[in-house]
């Protein structure tokens, strides 16, 4: 047994999730890979393994009732994402106005100023942040020209 699939089943087992292998099969992506996906995305990857769209569906939703994942929204599209169980976590996402497209950006250094402004909040509303979503809209590269 791999070190993910391990992990896997102790995450479900931790939430109280009765462990399936569709379950199993939705979180690894997660895990593998840290990246946002749609539920049709989802779909596709696993459609291979025999994991029909409405089982994407009610495991996601299920997955982000027990806080394993998160939920964006960003314009009509919908994204899953894991969900960091420990530190804050900052995730920052381009949507480009023009074409639809939507990108990830990873340089946490670069939006550190930001992130010390929410510990300005936690400070100031005595609250604990554990997700900082940042959301930029705009042209991206190719539709700025
Ligand atoms: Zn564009």
């Amino acid at each position: 047994m791999s070190a993910e699939v391990e992990c896997v089943q102790k995450m479900l087992e931790d939430h109280g999730i009765t462990h399936t292998r569709q379950r199993e099969e939705i979180l690894s992506l997660f895990i593998m890979e840290s990246k946002h996906y749609k539920p049709d995305e989802i779909f596709k990857l696993l459609r291979g393994k025999g994991i029909g769209i409405a089982t994407v569906y009610r495991t996601l939703e299920m997955l982000r009732e027990c806080g394993l994942i998160k939920e964006i929204s960003v314009g009509k599209d919908r994204f899953y994402e894991l969900k960091n169980q420990e530190s804050k976590h900052i995730y920052v996402h381009f949507k480009c106005n023009k074409c639809g497209k939507f990108f990830d950006y990873y340089n946490i250094e670069a939006v550190q100023e930001y992130v010390s402004n929410v510990e300005t909040v936690e400070k100031d509303m005595n609250v604990k942040v554990n997700d900082v979503n940042i959301n930029l809209y705009g042209l991206c590269s190719k539709c700025k020209c």
